[in-house]
C-alpha cells in the first residue's frame, strides 16, 4: 500500500449525478478486497517495500518540512475523495468534529493585527472561539449583518470573510454570491459554514465559496454515531487550512471516516425525505395558536425565501418555532410532553430532536417576560404525521 500522492483527491474526469456519486466515489480501495465497501485500514504507520516507494510517495505533495508523517490511511482518502467529488471540489480535509474544522480554518488564517469578518448569528462555539481564542491574540474579528455592512468594515488587512447559512437558530439568509463577489473584489477568500444545505441542497461552491465547512458529525453522517468535520475547497484555498491540520496533529480515525462513509451512501434519500418532512411540520405549526412564528427559509413567509429558493435545491431543517406568550412552567409543560423529539443538542441524525433556544440576538432586545421562548426542531425520518400528533399532545399543555 502507499500514500495517495494528494491526500483527498477527487476523480478527475467525473460527469456523474450526485445520487451515482454518492454510490460509487469513495470504493477504489475495495478492489483490494473483493468487496463493495473499501476496507477499514487502521492504521497509524503505513509500511513501504522499498526505500523507492516511501520516498515516492511523498512526491507531489506540498508539505513544508519537517512534516507530521500520519495522515492516515486509504480509508480516510476514500472517504475526502468522495466529499470532494460530490462537492465538486478538488480535495477534501477531514478534522474530528465540525468545531474543529472551524477552528482549523478560522486559526489558519488569523495573524495577530490582521482582521477576519464574521456573519452575525453564526453557530454559537463559533462565535465563542472567536471571542475567546483569537480577539485574545490580537485578531480583530467584525462582526456584519449584511453585505452592506461587510463592505463598510473590510480593510486591507483582512485575510478572511466567514458566514453560515442560514444563520444558526435565526435562520437567516444572506447573499452568498454577493459576499463571494465583493470579496473576490479584494481578493479575500470565503469560508461558508454549509452544515445545513449539505452537498445535496447547497452548492457552495458554484455560488463563489472558496473554503466550505461540514459539520459531518450532522447530516452527512446522519446517524448521530460520529463525529467529523469535512473541508473542501481546491488545493491552493485549502493549503493553509492543510498546513494547520498537519501541524496541530488534526486528524481522525479510520472507523470515524468508515462510518461517515457509510452513512454518506444514502445522504441525498435522507435528505429529500427531512426536507418533505420538515416542510409538512413547519406549515402545520404555523396555523396552531400555540406559535408565534415558524423561522424557516423554505417557508414562503419567510423573509429569507426568496435568497433560500436562489441558493438551495432543498430544505431540510432543522428550523425554529418561537412560542406565542407561555410561562416557564407551561414552557417546561411543553417539552417534557413531548414523546419522539429527543431533548437533546446536535441534529441531522435519523431522529427528531428538540432543543430549547435563546436567540443571541434577542438578549439585548427588551423582551416582555413571557415572550420569545424558542424551540429548535430537528424533524427526522419519523412518519410527519406522528411528528404532528406529538407536537399537538405537548402543545396542548401549553393551553390555546
Ligand atoms: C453542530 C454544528 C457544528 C459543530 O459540529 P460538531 O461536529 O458537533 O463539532 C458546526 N456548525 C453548525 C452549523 C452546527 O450545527
Amino acid at each position: 500500500m502507499t500514500n495517495e500522492q494528494q491526500p483527498g483527491k477527487a476523480p478527475v474526469d467525473q460527469a456523474w449525478q450526485l445520487d451515482t456519486a454518492l454510490t460509487h466515489l469513495g470504493r477504489e480501495s475495495s478492489v483490494a478486497v473483493n468487496s463493495v465497501n473499501p476496507p477499514v485500514v487502521r492504521a497509524s504507520t503505513t509500511v513501504f517495500q522499498t526505500l523507492a516507494e516511501f520516498k515516492d510517495s511523498y512526491k507531489g505533495v506540498v508539505f513544508e518540512s519537517p512534516r507530521y508523517g500520519r495522515s492516515g490511511t486509504s480509508t480516510n482518502f476514500e472517504l475526502q475523495a468522495a466529499m470532494a467529488g460530490i462537492c465538486g471540489a478538488q480535495t477534501c480535509i477531514a478534522t474530528p468534529s465540525g468545531l474543529s474544522a472551524i477552528a482549523a480554518v478560522l486559526g489558519a488564517h488569523a495573524q495577530v493585527g490582521g482582521q477576519i469578518l464574521v456573519q452575525e448569528g453564526v453557530y454559537g462555539p463559533t462565535q465563542a472561539l472567536c471571542d475567546k481564542v483569537l480577539t485574545p491574540l490580537q485578531c480583530n474579528i467584525d462582526y456584519f449583518d449584511s453585505v452592506d455592512s461587510l463592505k463598510s468594515k473590510l480593510t486591507e488587512r483582512a485575510s478572511l470573510v466567514f458566514i453560515e447559512v442560514p444563520s444558526s437558530l435565526t435562520m437567516r439568509m444572506i447573499d452568498v454570491a454577493a459576499v463571494c463577489g465583493f470579496a473576490a473584489s479584494k481578493g479575500i477568500p470565503v469560508a461558508c459554514d454549509s452544515t445545513w444545505g449539505t452537498p445535496v441542497f447547497f452548492n457552495a461552491h458554484a455560488l463563489g465559496i472558496a473554503i466550505s465547512i461540514h459539520a459531518a458529525t450532522k447530516y452527512i453522517n446522519g446517524h448521530s454515531d460520529v463525529m467529523l468535520g469535512l473541508i473542501t475547497g481546491s488545493y491552493e484555498a485549502l493549503q493553509s487550512t492543510r498546513a494547520w491540520c498537519d501541524r496541530n496533529g488534526t486528524h481522525v480515525s479510520a472507523d470515524s471516516y468508515a462510518l461517515a462513509l457509510r452513512g454518506m451512501r444514502t445522504l441525498a434519500l435522507r435528505m429529500h425525505r427531512h426536507h418533505a418532512s420538515a416542510i409538512a411540520v413547519a406549515s402545520w405549526l404555523q396555523e396552531q395558536p400555540q406559535i408565534k412564528q415558524v423561522l424557516f427559509p423554505a417557508l414562503a413567509s419567510d423573509p429569507g425565501h426568496a435568497l433560500w429558493k436562489r441558493q438551495f435545491t432543498g430544505a431540510p431543517g432543522p428550523f425554529t418555532v418561537e412560542l406565542a406568550s407561555c410561562s416557564e412552567p407551561a414552557f417546561e409543560r411543553f417539552i417534557n410532553g413531548l414523546q419522539l423529539f429527543g431533548l437533546g443538542t446536535s441534529w441531522g441524525g435519523f431522529e427528531s430532536l428538540v432543543m430549547p433556544a435563546i436567540a443571541h440576538h434577542l438578549r439585548a432586545l427588551p423582551v416582555q417576560p413571557n415572550e420569545g421562548r424558542l424551540v429548535r426542531l430537528h424533524i427526522g425520518l419519523e412518519a410527519p404525521q406522528d411528528l404532528c400528533d406529538d407536537l399537538w399532545a405537548a402543545l396542548a399543555h401549553i393551553g390555546a
